[in-house]
C-alpha cells in the first residue's frame, strides 16, 4: 500500500500537474526516495525483531518444559512469578516500566544506563539487579 503511494508520488506524470519549478520537484522526490527507504529499513528490522521475540518465545518454553520436568514447579507457579514481576512498577500491565536511574554510592550522582563506571567521580558500578529496565 505505502510502495503504491511512493510510486505514485515518484511517477513523472504526477508531478507534471504541479506548478513547482524543478529544483522543488527534484527535492521532493529525493525526500520522498530517502523516506521510502527509511520505511523499508523499519520494516525490516520489525521482521527481524518479530523473528528474534519468536525464537526467545521457543526458548524460554522450552527452558520451562525442562525445569517442570526435573522439578515439581507448575504452571500456577510461573502464572504468580510473572504476575509478581509483571507488578513490581506497581501495574499490571504485561509489562515492567523503566526504573528510575540509581545515584552514585560515591558522589550521589545519577549514574547513566549501561555505563560500567560513574561518569562524574569515575567510581565502578555494581549492579544488584541484573533484570533493571
Ligand atoms: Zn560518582
Amino acid at each position: 500500500m505505502f510502495d503504491e503511494l511512493f510510486d505514485e508520488i515518484l511517477d513523472d506524470r504526477h508531478t507534471h500537474r504541479h506548478s513547482c519549478n524543478k529544483t522543488d520537484v527534484t527535492y521532493a522526490k529525493l525526500d520522498a526516495l530517502e523516506a521510502k527507504s527509511k520505511a523499508r529499513e523499519a520494516s525490516t528490522e520489525v521482521t527481524y525483531l518479530k523473528l528474534k521475540v519468536e525464537k526467545l518465545m521457543i526458548i524460554t518454553e522450552a527452558l520451562w518444559m525442562i525445569l517442570k520436568e526435573t522439578t515439581k514447579h507448575t504452571d500456577e507457579e510461573l502464572k504468580e512469578k510473572i504476575r509478581q514481576i509483571d507488578l513490581k512498577d506497581g501495574k499490571l500491565d504485561g509489562k515492567v516500566a523503566a526504573e528510575l536511574p540509581d545515584k552514585c554510592p560515591k558522589c550521589g550522582q545519577i549514574l547513566q544506563k549501561n555505563k560500567l563506571n560513574c561518569i562524574y567521580c569515575g567510581a565502578e558500578i555494581i549492579s544488584t539487579d541484573v533484570f533493571k529496565r
